[in-house]
């Protein structure tokens, strides 16, 4: 079995998340990272671009300053206190070129910005160079688990060698499981550990996130790791 062999060679991951309500920005911005390999999930809205974070990996978010229905500062603010989120690269998107401005961008923890109107050129390497810091950065070693292969680096799961896309909660959930086999974790410890303590969440959240996963390891045969023990809550075996 080479699968080993294919992870370690993984590209550098390149989702990329656009919160932005004016769509003529939006398409260009997909248009011209599209053209460099990289994959954009466009949303217009916070609500629209937590909907996307539910439901697809995202390495990178592009956030517009002033967005509908609330700013795209409290928008990061709200990536920044959570524990899924908390260290997703993020770069704003501002037409306003005061230095006050820019400076509560980053204090509220976007990684850099761009002031509009910018050059699709100046915004891919900005993301380039914040996608190679926070991949050198995150160099945990690929953890291999039965046909299960996760490299927590570049954010990606192959079972068998193939690529398995998940979620990002799937992606935690399951890379917690991975870390802690032959372990009953309840759903209330499950919420700590993964969602992070104090999280006001109900626990049938965790039974909704771990159906999914075991939908998208079903192909591979993989979902019967994932075992429901009655009354206490979910274990993850190692063979
Ligand atoms: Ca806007």
């Amino acid at each position: 079995m080479n699968s080993n062999k294919q992870t370690k060679h993984l590209a550098m991951p390149g989702n990329i998340l656009t919160v932005e309500d004016e769509s003529a920005i939006r398409d260009m911005v997909k248009f011209a990272l599209e053209r460099h390999g990289l994959t954009v999930h466009s949303s217009g809205s916070a609500p629209e671009a937590r909907q996307v974070m539910a439901t697809q990996t995202v390495d990178l978010a592009i956030v517009d300053w002033m967005l509908p229905g609330g700013s795209g500062l409290e928008f990061v603010r709200s990536l920044r206190k959570d524990p899924l989120y908390n260290s997703l690269p993020v770069i704003m998107l501002t037409a306003r070129t005061d230095e006050h401005d820019i400076t509560a961008g980053l204090d509220a923890g976007a990684d850099d910005y761009v002031t509009k109107p910018f050059s699709p050129r100046e915004l891919h390497s900005r993301i380039k160079a914040l996608l190679r810091r926070s991949h050198d950065f995150h160099d945990d070693p690929i953890l291999t688990r039965g046909p299960l292969s996760l490299d927590m680096a570049a954010h990606r799961l192959h079972a068998n060698g193939e690529e398995v896309t998940l979620g990002h909660t799937e992606f935690k959930l399951l890379a917690f499981l991975m870390k802690n086999p032959d372990r009953v974790y309840s759903r209330t410890q499950l919420l700590d550990h993964v969602w992070g303590p104090g999280t006001f969440i109900e626990e049938r959240t965790v039974d909704v996130h771990i159906l999914r996963l075991r939908k998208s390891l079903k192909p591979y045969a993989a979902d019967k790791l994932l075992a429901t023990v009655r009354g206490a809550g979910y274990r993850f075996t190692a063979s």
